[in-house]
């Protein structure tokens, strides 16, 4: 097959999308798929008009204008003899070292390929087909470390817009975690409090070792949610995470927490923390 890659016609062995793109490191991209029956796009127009309002929602310039968008997919079928199947495009953000936090100025990926297939004679309209029903879990299953980190993405941009660092996500009135790492209080008694695990959040492996440090140091410590509220009244809050290790979180939304300034236990448990990691490091 012949495909598109970014304004160049190439052949599919030797089509290169960059591993830093983020749509391959943070699924920061949005695709389409037009089926062609008898050489004619079928339902276009809505394809289309669906492709721009995806990249609106989610800030990716239009790599394309209305006439050069219907000329590529015309253009792809020409080059492919493709009289029926399907075209594929996907648009990611682009390239650039990897950081959730992305620049204003990268240039889309933007690539096409066509899939040939008997779109009006499927056998399975005869037989049908079976299902099951599942949880609705898209979204959902953030104990399984996926790099489906678009929403991520987005909501630190969002707290860099607001002058902020990093965002602490609440589902029903609780705190699940913050943008990458494990969010965590040290409520007025001194007792460490962090959400229990579920699929509500990623088990952090720096949020478990805390924990160990925590309770070999006779440090309480509650495995439970914590509210919004709650963490605004602890006497510190922290983050955890292989990349920040042990980070004190000194406002939430504006509003300080204690005297707005990194607390003691936060910094005693990063303390033994490193001591705990740097001596079992291999
Ligand atoms: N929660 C989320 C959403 C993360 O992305 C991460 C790390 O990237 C963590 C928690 C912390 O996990 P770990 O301590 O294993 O790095």
């Amino acid at each position: 097959r012949i495909v598109y890659v970014n304004g160049a016609w190439v052949d599919e062995t030797e089509a290169k999308v960059s591993v830093f793109d983020r749509g391959f490191l943070f699924a920061d991209a949005i695709y389409e798929v037009t089926a062609v029956v008898g050489g004619k796009l079928v339902g276009y127009a809505g394809h289309a008009e669906r492709l721009k309002r995806s990249l609106d929602s989610i800030g990716i310039p239009h790599p394309f204008t209305d006439e050069s968008l219907l000329a590529l997919h015309r253009e792809i079928l020409a080059r492919n003899n493709l009289t029926d199947g399907a075209i594929y495009l996907q648009i990611s953000r682009g390239a650039e070292d990897r950081d959730f936090f992305y620049s204003d100025d990268l240039t889309p990926t933007f690539v096409m390929f066509t899939q040939a297939r008997p779109v009006l004679d499927n056998p399975k309209w005869k037989t049908g087909i079976a299902v099951i029903t599942m949880p609705e879990g898209r979204w959902a299953n953030r104990q399984i470390k996926t790099v489906q980190l678009l929403y991520s993405s987005l909501s630190k941009m969002e707290a860099k817009r607001q002058g902020a660092d990093d965002v602490l996500f609440v589902e029903d009135g609780v705190i699940t975690e913050s943008g990458s790492s494990n969010a965590h209080i040290i409520t007025k008694d001194g007792t460490l409090v962090t959400r229990a695990l579920s699929n509500a959040l990623l088990h952090g492996i720096t949020r478990a070792s805390i924990l160990d440090v925590a309770r070999n140091a006779q440090i309480k410590v509650e495995e439970r949610g914590f509210t919004p509220e709650e963490a605004l009244e602890a006497a510190e809050v922290f983050i955890s995470s292989a990349g920040a290790f042990v980070m004190p979180v000194v406002s939430i939304d504006g509003k300080a927490i204690g005297d707005g300034k990194p607390g003691p236990m936060t910094a005693r448990l990063r303390d033994l923390y490193i001591e705990y990691e740097l001596a079992h490091a291999i």
